[in-house]
């Protein structure tokens, strides 16, 4: 592991033993594939599971991966990640819901969150999904070009208002904006939708960032697009830059209607377009969230920083690590004088399952994150044990 990380004291001090030895049998029994399928059934079907189960859910992997149930929830958490130098970005996960009620439910969770942030200066950024805030059918139908119902017209003229409240009002307030990345068959839409945001609104610097997934082979292209767009329309773009994390979906939708993936076929290609994109970013002046748990991109991007004479502290640019994974890149970034932050969910327990499902999944490897994780909490029980 890299110097730059391996200070486990440091990475989590925020956490008590209690919570330490929680996290580490988590990880431990994620790192069982077979067991983390038997979970995922069960929390694919928890609405309907017995009070106990839910219970446990909500004391493992809710409370790993969740900041809370509402925002005045999160507010200690985000006063304890505040204490070491991490600022938090609160990402209210309501996935799959399909009513005009939860539409606007969703947009006024971001609202108070943008309310909250406008006061309380360890909120990096507002962020939303698209999909939270609208039908995910009439996204698709949108991209593939093909005629809209007067209701699903209705729905879409909604959906645009919804993400323009959004953003003037986190504007107003001078609080920054993310927009997530979702699949490849309602991206462009988003993108679209990002793209006038920050025509209107990226001036005098980037208010609104749009996510680019690197795991998508025309991202590099899509990047420099978005570049000269910039140019020719005198605006400041600005990017968070993920790798995706819908890949089996992706994979899987590719195969079944006989189209080519819209992923790199290896893992290797994904991370040097990652930290290609990286090198674009920086040279082209591209304000930047860099939003990954890889340890080598991390180190690509503080020596890119040095290379540009980018200074840690530049507003223009920050790390972000979810809540419940990477402690060690997040706060030792933080204690290093860098902007660092974990994207913090929050919402319902039941709206959230859908997004523990894929954390639960992207921890299942047991030679991937889980593995690192797990000895990252095994060196810091062992060490808080000998001190
Ligand atoms: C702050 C933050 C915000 C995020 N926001 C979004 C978002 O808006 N939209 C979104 O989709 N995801 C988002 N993610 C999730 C992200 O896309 C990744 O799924 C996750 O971070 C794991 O990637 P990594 O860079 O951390 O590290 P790694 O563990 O190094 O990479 C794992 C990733 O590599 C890619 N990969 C794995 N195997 C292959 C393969 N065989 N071929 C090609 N590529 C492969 C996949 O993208 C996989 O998720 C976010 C993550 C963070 C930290």
């Amino acid at each position: 592991m890299s110097t730059l990380f391996n200070d486990t004291k440091i990475a989590f001090r925020s956490k008590s033993n209690k919570q330490l030895l929680q996290a580490y049998w988590l990880f431990r029994l994620m790192g069982f594939p077979e067991l983390t399928k038997i979970g995922t059934y069960f929390i694919k079907t928890a609405l309907k599971a017995p009070l106990g189960l839910k219970k446990v859910i909500k004391s493992t992997l809710y409370q790993q991966f969740c900041g809370g149930e509402t925002l005045p929830e999160c507010e200690k958490t985000m006063a304890e990640l505040a204490r070491f130098g991490v600022f938090s970005i609160p990402d209210y996960v309501a996935e799959g819901q399909e009513t005009q009620q939860a539409f606007d439910q969703a947009m006024f969770q971001v609202l108070e969150t943008i309310q909250m942030a406008s006061r309380n200066s360890s909120i990096g950024f507002a962020v939303f999904k698209v999909t939270a805030l609208g039908s995910a059918q009439v996204l698709s139908r949108k991209q593939a070009g093909l005629l809209l119902s007067d209701a699903e017209e209705q729905e879409w003229e909604l959906i645009q208002k919804r993400v323009h409240h959004i953003i003037s009002s986190a504007v107003e307030a001078g609080v920054r904006v993310m927009i997530d990345a979702e699949e490849s068959w309602i991206q462009d839409v988003i993108d679209e939708l990002a793209y006038s945001a920050m025509f209107l609104y990226n001036i005098d610097k980037a208010w609104v960032f749009n996510t680019c997934q690197m795991y998508r082979s025309d991202m590099p292209a899509r990047l420099k697009k978005l570049k000269a767009m910039a140019v020719e329309k005198h605006f400041i773009p600005g990017v968070k830059l993920v790798r995706g994390a819908y890949l089996e979906k992706e994979n899987k939708r590719a195969a079944q209607l006989n189209y080519q993936s819209p992923i790199w076929s290896t893992k290797k290609e994904t991370d040097q377009a990652y930290d290609e994109a990286l090198d674009y970013c920086f040279a082209q002046g591209i304000a930047l969230c860099i939003g990954t748990h890889n340890e080598d991109s991390v180190e690509t991007a503080i020596r890119l920083m040095k290379k540009n004479n980018v200074t840690s502290n530049n507003e223009n640019y920050c790390f972000a690590q979810l809540f419940g994974m990477s402690d060690h890149i997040t706060f030792n970034l933080a204690e290093q004088g860098y902007r660092a932050a974990k994207y913090l969910p929050f919402g319902p327990m039941k709206l959230s399952l859908p997004y523990l499902f894929r954390r639960a999944n992207e921890n299942k490897s047991v030679s991937g994150q889980s593995s690192r994780e797990l000895e990252l909490l095994k060196k810091e029980l062992r060490r808080r044990k000998n001190s």
